[in-house]
């Protein structure tokens, strides 16, 4: 027999075909209980009926009970607004509709009276309501013992076809009751004894009819527990199976290369937390499993000699080693000093992009297929096809953000075995993100900068400040000094960004003329060998200014400059700015960061600038761009959409995912199969859950 919970939400009353496609479509909803686990956002006390007079404070929910009258059309010929007035004893208040119009017009009966619940919005200095949500008023809903009501979410759509707030909670209601007793528990007693969670049938009920905010309270910390129990349990449940199943070429010695390395090439002590970090990759490399790890460090923290390290580490056991880069600048850049840092050790090493010719290209897939190179340095142009290693043991990933999963996949077809993969990261993630999106990664981190850095002082100037910065500007420049000016892409069009970068770099000329300076461009519609051109003229010290887009956000290593002008800086993502930030600071002199914007700025835009002014620690950004921009827009997150949690807030949660999962950590410690007694219920609601998307869980 099919569950009551099971049944489609088309059957429940006051649903129907029409509004259970909407539900479908707007919510995701085809069951009951898919319903039940759309929970309310927020809550208002519903006991408490506010007046039009009280209405003091922008984007605050209000429940009013009043008339609505002089309905009013705007716009000819056709309309495009309706306005109303709402009515009750202390005063009125514009009611506004932009949408649904025909049906906002029919819909008042003079004299009646309605609960308007909606939040108010300032307009000239006035408050009214945008698309409130109306029901006929009846004094019974206001039963006392159920004041606090949730508000759904709900879209223009789901209210237009009388799916409002209100509705749902009245269909939810009705399901409440019918299912009262169906409500399986899906965590083991140990587990809901140990952090004292309430019974999940209650905690359902609870949440979306409350008895008390003491209640609810208990309801969300029951639930928002096994939201993120079930996802902790997917991941280290995938790690497990993963780490299992799939073998690798254990790198058992540490071997000549290494050792000679270490010890007569070194061209400067390592730091604690590269060692450590370098340990911790070298144990995992000989256990036979295969490695996916992810190397997080944050910009020049010295990453490049790492990956150098653990490649010799490759060859030394008798394997070649790439390493791959987004960008063809930073391909070269990698090329250039792990050369530079090989220069006297017989490793051979070579460059593959998409500028390669074809000539050497044959000569380098000859020498890759008979194992005479040994490291292969390059772009994406290293995943193609026609690239057949004689023995690939492991490949790094630099900047990996830029990847897909499915790039990453292709290296494993390189070799029988899957080789080793380590992905290295500039971006700090956070300790949430690190615990849920990386969850199923192995982790190391570089949390500490080479010694003798100073911070780069970051400025934050209007543009009418201006004149002051290119003063400035020439004094660096006077000192020997080199600067970037970089310019985020602004329109729609890659035409339009390129005209905004050249009228930029045509003020620029004006401000430094030739030839007294000299300044350079690299943007993202050049042709490599130009974009190279200009970049050597600047590595050469002959351009004292380079004007670029953000191609120069990853990776790029000019110790000389020291200066990075950031235009329109509000437009960039707060670790996008910290990224740009880290071109500079490089060598021994201060260095600066110059934040340049327009004097109005959004809330937001102010906040960024004073994080990039206030902080250097890249954690610190990557909170409070978290905080900012929520899980899916953060930068390093692997698949937006993939975070969203119905009630989990990764901004606020790290406690509570810690906990989670060292619970489930223990749990599967114990029992990993789930095959106790008492885990039997974690099991069923596991494989209900994840189902569909075992079986390609275990490549990501
Ligand atoms: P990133 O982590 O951003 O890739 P890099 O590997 O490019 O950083 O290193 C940044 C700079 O710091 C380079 O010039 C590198 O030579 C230098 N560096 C790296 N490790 C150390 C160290 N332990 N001591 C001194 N300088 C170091
Ligand atoms: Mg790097």
């Amino acid at each position: 027999m099919i569950s009551l919970l099971d049944k489609k939400i088309e059957f429940l009353k006051g649903v129907g075909p029409k509004k259970a496609l909407i539900l479908q479509k707007e919510l995701g909803v085809t069951t009951f209980e898919d319903l039940l686990f759309c929970f309310p956002f927020r809550y208002v006390d519903k006991s408490k009926i506010h007046l039009a007079s009280e209405i003091n404070d922008d984007s605050v929910y209000y429940q009013l009970v009043g008339t609505v009258g002089n309905v009013r059309s705007h716009g000819v010929p056709r309309a495009t607004r309706i306005t109303a007035d709402f009515t009750d004893e202390s005063g009125s208040i514009e009611l506004v509709w932009f949408k649904g119009l025909s049906w906002v017009k029919n819909r008042f009966i003079p004299g009646q009276r309605y609960v308007i619940f909606g939040k108010a919005s300032s307009f000239n200095n006035k408050f009214n309501f945008v698309h409130p949500d109306i029901e006929d008023y009846n004094p019974d809903d206001f039963t006392i013992g159920e004041s606090l009501q949730g508000v759904y979410n709900t879209s223009e759509v789901m209210k237009n076809n009388g799916l409002g707030t209100k509705k749902l909670a009245q269909l939810i209601k009705n399901i409440l009751f019918l299912s009262s007793g169906m409500f399986k528990e899906v965590l083991p007693v140990s587990i809901l004894k140990a952090h004292q969670l309430i019974a999940r049938e209650e905690a359902i009920f609870q949440i979306h009819l409350p008895s008390s905010a003491d209640k609810l309270q208990k309801a969300i910390e029951r639930l928002k527990f096994e939201e993120y129990f079930f996802f902790q349990l997917h991941l280290l449940r995938n790690k497990l199976e993963h780490d299992k199943v799939v073998k690798s070429f254990p790198f058992t010695s540490v071997g000549h290369l290494f050792n000679d390395f270490f010890h007569h090439h070194l061209p400067f002590p390592l730091t604690n937390a590269q060692k450590r970090v370098i340990r911790e990759i070298r144990i995992d490399l000989g256990s036979g499993r295969q490695m996916n790890r992810l190397l997080q460090g944050d910009v020049g923290s010295g990453k490049t000699i790492v990956a150098l390290m653990v490649m010799l580490l490759a060859l030394d056991n008798g394997f070649q080693a790439a390493l791959m880069a987004p960008t063809e600048i930073l391909a070269n850049q990698h090329f250039a000093s792990i050369s530079d840092l090989l220069r006297n050790m017989p490793v051979k090493v070579a460059l593959l992009t998409g500028s390669t010719r074809a000539k050497d290209r044959k000569v380098l897939h000859q020498a890759l297929n008979d194992g005479s190179l040994q490291l292969l340095i390059g772009t994406h142009a290293l995943i193609e096809d026609t690239v057949v290693f004689k023995q690939l043991g492991l490949v790094i990933i630099d900047e990996q953000h830029r990847f897909g999963v499915a790039q990453r996949a292709r290296m494993y077809e390189k070799s029988d075995m899957p080789p080793h993969i380590l992905v290295m990261t500039a971006t700090p993630i956070p300790r949430t993100l690190a615990m849920t999106q990386y969850g199923d990664l192995d982790y190391s981190q570089i949390d500490e900068m080479p010694p003798g850095r100073k911070a780069v002082e970051t400025i934050h100037l209007f543009h009418s400040q201006r004149l002051r910065m290119i003063g400035f500007l020439k004094k660096q420049i006077a000192l020997g000094r080199q600067i970037y000016i970089v310019y985020p892409l602004i329109k729609e069009s890659e035409k339009l960004d390129l005209i905004n970068l050249m009228e930029g770099y045509d003020a620029l000329l004006r401000d430094f003329p030739e030839p007294e300076y000299r300044i350079c461009m690299v943007h993202g519609q050049m042709k490599a060998e130009d974009k190279d051109f200009e970049m050597q003229r600047f590595v050469k010290g002959q351009a004292h200014i380079m004007v670029a887009t953000t191609v120069i956000e990853v990776g790029v290593n000019i110790p000389n400059a020291s200066v990075m002008v950031i235009e329109h800086a509000d437009r960039f993502g707060l670790s996008q700015l910290h990224q740009l930030r880290g071109r500079v600071g490089r060598g021994a002199d201060q260095s600066y960061c110059i934040l340049m914007t327009d004097f109005k700025l959004t809330a937001d835009g102010r906040k960024r600038m004073q994080t990039m002014v206030s902080t250097s620690d890249g954690f610190k950004i990557a909170e409070v761009d978290l905080q900012l921009r929520g899980p899916g827009e953060t930068q390093g997150t692997r698949q937006s959409g993939a975070l969203e949690f119905k009630l989990g807030n990764l901004a606020k949660d790290e406690h509570l995912i810690r906990l989670v999962r060292k619970t489930v950590t223990e749990l599967l410690e114990n029992d990993n199969r789930l095959q106790q007694y008492e885990n039997q219920c974690v099991r069923i609601q596991y494989e209900k859950l994840f189902k569909k998307q075992y079986d390609w869980s275990m490549i990501g």
